[in-house]
């Protein structure tokens, strides 16, 4: 059926149990079910979500053994009796969103992160880590042939992510939204969402190499670096024209702080989107102040399928440039490292076959 020769062995980085390493190794290919399709995973990028799943911090179960990664983009190569709409050769992207039941209420009305039922890559099913990847067919993303596979990537989850958290925050173009944690992989592809939807941007994160990033290359209009700035809500409320503080704010990073801080300098009737998720953390506003300005507090989550297309759209429309980092699948654990040190900046992309 398929002019593909699908090998019965393929390389993959699994977490074999609780010890926090992955390790390079060949295991079998699976056969997709009658719903599913088999990716062959071209390109992958490497979420702080993996490493989440790698240190098994968060309170949610994953699978054990485990095979991360869930922003694989690839060609089809064996489909399930069921499957009709997308052919063998088509290019497709696998995200964190595997599946889902299409039947609940919240799948109904296009909610589908929220379902209760939902298979999420490299986390409770097998992800992208490997050069074979299963999911199901309604909920791959469909790539157009004229998108490079390496650079889509990372628009897979973190391109879909900030995409939908900027629809959240009702920013409208010339408002302005602070990014926290900008240099970051989700941060940078949000300062380019911002930018392709008119958006003023301040970032926020730090160190030399991500302020040039965020300044030069990713269009932030101003930069505040929480490390070495006295005070960062004064900071981040001057950097607006008009003292009053951003419209909105996208927390991405992975650190309670901010978290416990952007209510103070998000503008009177701003919006405060909450993204990352760093392990354990709360969040705190004050009261008093939230009340009197008038402000919400919401999270958002990956994003639906129709916000995965449209953030494929604005990327092959050629709105979306932001650094990325090719290195072969075998370097998986340092690039976990220098991920855990907040090395990085961008996006770290696997090419599968080395
Ligand atoms: P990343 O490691 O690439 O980037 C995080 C950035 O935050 C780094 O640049 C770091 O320097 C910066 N940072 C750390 N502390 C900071 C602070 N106090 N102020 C400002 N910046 C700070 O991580 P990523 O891949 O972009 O993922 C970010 C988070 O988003 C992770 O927790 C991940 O699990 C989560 N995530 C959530 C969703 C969702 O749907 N809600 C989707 C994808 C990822
Ligand atoms: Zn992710
Ligand atoms: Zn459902």
């Amino acid at each position: 059926m398929s002019p593909h020769k699908i090998p019965n062995e393929q390389w993959a980085q699994v977490i074999e149990d609780g010890n926090n390493k992955v390790e390079y190794k060949k295991i079998p290919v699976q056969k997709p079910g009658p719903d599913e399709v088999l990716v062959n995973i071209k390109f992958t990028g490497v979420c702080h979500t993996d490493l989440h799943a790698l240190n098994g911090d968060w309170p949610l179960d994953r699978k054990l053994p485990l095979i991360g990664g869930h922003e694989g983009a690839g060609v089809v190569v064996a489909r399930g009796d069921l499957v009709k709409d997308i052919e063998i050769g088509d290019h497709a992207g696998v995200k964190w969103l595997n599946g889902s039941c299409l039947a609940c209420d919240f799948c109904q009305q296009a909610d589908e992160p929220l379902c209760a039922k939902a298979l999420l890559s490299g986390y409770t099913v097998d992800g992208t880590f490997q050069q074979y990847c299963i999911a199901k067919a309604a909920h791959v993303a469909r790539i157009p042939k004229d998108v490079p596979l390496d650079a889509i990537s990372p628009v897979l989850c973190a391109g879909i992510t900030v995409y939908k958290g900027l629809k959240e925050s009702g920013a409208r173009p010339g408002e302005t939204v602070a990014i926290v944690g900008a240099g970051g992989g989700l941060g940078s592809l949000a300062q380019q969402y911002a930018k392709a939807m008119g958006l003023k941007v301040i970032a926020i994160d730090t160190g030399a190499d991500k302020k040039k990033a965020c300044l030069e290359q990713l269009g932030a209009d101003h930069f505040v670096d929480f490390m070495q700035s006295k005070d960062v809500v004064a900071d981040v409320k001057k950097a607006t024209p008009d003292g009053l503080g951003p419209h909105a704010v996208l927390l991405v990073a992975v650190n309670e702080k901010p978290f416990q801080q952007a209510a103070e300098y998000v503008r009177p009737r701003g919006t405060v989107v909450c993204i990352g998720l760093p392990s354990g953390a709360y969040l705190r506003a004050p009261v008093f102040d939230s009340v009197v300005k008038m402000v919400t507090i919401k999270g958002s989550y990956v994003g639906n399928r129709k916000d995965s297309a449209e953030a494929i759209e604005f990327f092959r429309r050629g709105l979306i440039n932001a650094p990325f980092k090719v290195v072969g699948m075998s370097e998986l654990q340092s690039v976990y490292d220098k991920m855990q040190q907040g090395e990085i900046v961008g996006r770290y992309v696997l090419d599968t076959s080395k």
